[in-house]
């Protein structure tokens, strides 16, 4: 399991402008947190986006061949995420979804970097608890938390193994958050303990009530209408296995075709054999002959004075 740091935003269909998303919002739609308008969003859109980061993962940095190279074919030449830390990838037009159209503009910003505490910025000690679930602890502040993976996730990325950001957190209840019909842009937000009004306390997803005590985590789309400012903060995806990128290069039959023309242009060829190395050459040569020189050592040797009398 290796983990990749995202950044994700999308251009709002009202404002123009560029609002982060700071989580895996699943459920179809997303908001802006400038204006505060909820529109549809496809999950085709995330499916991209996952095997996007999925492919830095497995194949950036010293993973040429990927994390687990394959026995005699070499990606490495054509593999784009070569020597990569970071790699963006923007989204735009329209995508197709249960027979209806939708416009896409997900930007997502990829790179090699371990979970990282918000407020110390070291890396986080996780531990995996059970499937999509883990739990973290910072070694300096010692603040622990955890986190579950939305269920419908791996269906859109297989390889996605788990996800660490506020909004996944299940060490928290969420802050409840109170609409007012006659202002429905402006939201309460209150205690899940004991129904208090409380209030926002800046750079900080986390309120504490003041009258029971109690901590919960400010859902981010009621952030916005609240009044907090828009804020983008990384989020990580850990993964497993083949990515969806790797599958290509390899040729693998029944995978998708890339979305970039000139990756498609290069898979039209065939995929480039390893060349052995010279030690595996030396090996091919050596072997055989070993062998040979310890069947006549024990031939010759071993067996000299034994003679069998046969019996006619
Ligand atoms: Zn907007
Ligand atoms: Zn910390
Ligand atoms: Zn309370």
């Amino acid at each position: 399991m290796y983990w990749v740091e995202v950044q994700c935003e999308f251009q709002c269909r009202a404002c123009g402008r560029l609002s982060p998303i700071n989580y895996l919002d699943l459920d179809g739609s997303v908001r802006c947190l400038y204006c505060g308008l909820d529109q549809a969003f496809a999950r085709a859109s995330w499916t991209r986006a996952l095997d996007h980061a999925h492919a830095l993962g497995d194949l950036g940095a010293a993973h040429a061949e990927s994390r687990e190279p394959h026995a005699w074919l070499s990606i490495a030449r054509e593999n784009p995420m070569k020597g990569k830390t970071s790699a963006e990838d923007v989204q735009s037009g329209m995508v197709s979804e249960r027979g209806m159209q939708f416009p896409t503009s997900l930007r997502i910003d990829a790179r090699l970097r371990e979970p990282q505490c918000q407020a110390c910025s070291v890396p986080l000690v996780v531990q995996r608890q059970g499937p999509g679930q883990v739990h973290t602890t910072c070694p300096r502040c010692g603040t622990r938390d955890q986190f579950a993976m939305p269920i419908e996730a791996p269906g859109l990325c297989a390889g996605l193994r788990a996800v660490i950001a506020s909004e996944h957190s299940t060490e928290f209840k969420p802050t409840r958050v109170q609409c007012d019909a006659a202002h429905p842009e402006a939201v309460t937000l209150e205690c899940p303990g004991c129904g208090a009004a409380i209030g926002m306390n800046p750079g900080t997803r986390l309120a504490v009530c003041q009258y029971c005590r109690t901590t919960s985590r400010i859902p981010e789309k009621a952030f916005a209408r609240a009044g907090a400012d828009a804020k983008q903060e990384p989020f990580w995806l850990a993964f497993d296995g083949p990515s969806l990128l790797r599958k290509q290069l390899l040729r693998e039959p029944g995978v998708l075709s890339p979305t970039t023309p000139l990756l498609e242009a290069k898979l039209a060829e065939p995929p480039v054999r390893k060349r052995p190395t010279a030690v595996e050459l030396g090996l091919m040569v050596a072997l055989p002959l070993v062998l040979l020189a310890l069947y006549a050592f024990v031939d010759l040797v071993l067996l000299a004075d034994y003679v069998t009398e046969l019996p006619f």
